[in-house]
């Protein structure tokens, strides 16, 4: 049985190893695109469905502005590094939903949902691009997926030899690694190392989107500080503001300026 479980996890490690762009490194990943996206969709479609979207207010359009502004950083970037169709299956969508949780969560495929309540926090729109770029960056490097993928290995182990993942299976780590919707208390936080490159990733979209990347320690410094009130964010839960996060942010910050410039972005607002 060992030996079977073995070969699969060879088998898949060998013909599912993704490389991330961003980083150069190869992910494990076997779910592709076309797997993951049209779940995703139809479950943020469904989380739009039974929760109060915010239509046409100046803070809407923000979060649209900001998600359009990234998205399009992140296709220059992508573009100008070799990979230029790799956002080609995305569709991308920012909705601000009225909720006073304090969050905000990209699915894959580039389907974004921000909480009213973690406003306050983001104060303004620079804020806003902070939070924007790193979980965009979440999905531009397929976190969720890789999240999924090392679940099915486990799973795997666990029933050893049974190769064919059955969709109501597949779906159950779907939700299990996204955790969206009804659950969303429940949903896994991403590693460290997953959180440490949306951060990196996320500081130099955002610059060359135009967004002052020294403002991003700065979000998570007010964030750490909500942290320590009666009610800490939700979003805290999965992403712990640290020292370590908050210093490499601010290390990191003249590195991002200097991404920008290379897209001819010298000024930031
Ligand atoms: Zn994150």
């Amino acid at each position: 049985m060992k030996r079977i479980v073995l070969i699969i996890a060879l088998f898949f490690g060998v013909s599912a190893c993704k490389v991330n762009p961003f980083t150069g490194q190869k992910t494990l990943n076997f779910y592709p695109n076309s797997q993951i996206f049209p779940m995703a969709f139809a479950q943020y479609d469904q989380f739009l469905g039974e929760n109060n979207v915010v239509k046409g207010t100046t803070e809407a359009h923000m979060i649209t502005r900001v998600g359009q502004r990234i998205s399009s950083a992140a296709e220059r970037w992508l573009s100008a590094n070799g990979h230029p169709g790799y956002l080609n299956d995305y569709k991308w969508e920012y909705n601000l939903v009225k909720d006073e949780t304090v969050n905000a969560w990209c699915m894959p495929g580039g389907k974004i949902v921000f909480y009213t309540g973690i406003l306050p926090i983001c104060n303004g729109e620079t804020g806003v691009a902070v939070v924007m770029g790193h979980e965009v960056a979440h999905a531009l490097a397929d976190h969720g997926a890789q999240r999924m993928s090392a679940g099915t290995l486990q799973q795997l182990g666990a029933v050893a030899g049974n190769i064919a993942i059955q969709d109501p299976q597949k779906r159950n780590m779907f939700n299990q690694a996204y955790g969206i919707g009804s659950q969303l208390g429940a949903m896994l936080p991403f590693s460290r190392s997953h959180e440490t490159e949306a951060d990196r990733i996320g500081l130099q979209i955002m610059a060359i989107a135009g967004y002052n990347p020294y403002e991003a320690a700065e979000l998570w410094k007010r964030m750490k500080a909500q942290s320590g009130g009666q009610a800490p964010p939700e979003f805290m839960s999965t992403h712990p503001s640290n020292d370590t996060r908050i210093n490499n942010l601010t290390v990191w910050a003249p590195e991002a300026a200097a991404e920008a410039a290379k897209f001819g972005v010298t000024s930031f607002k």
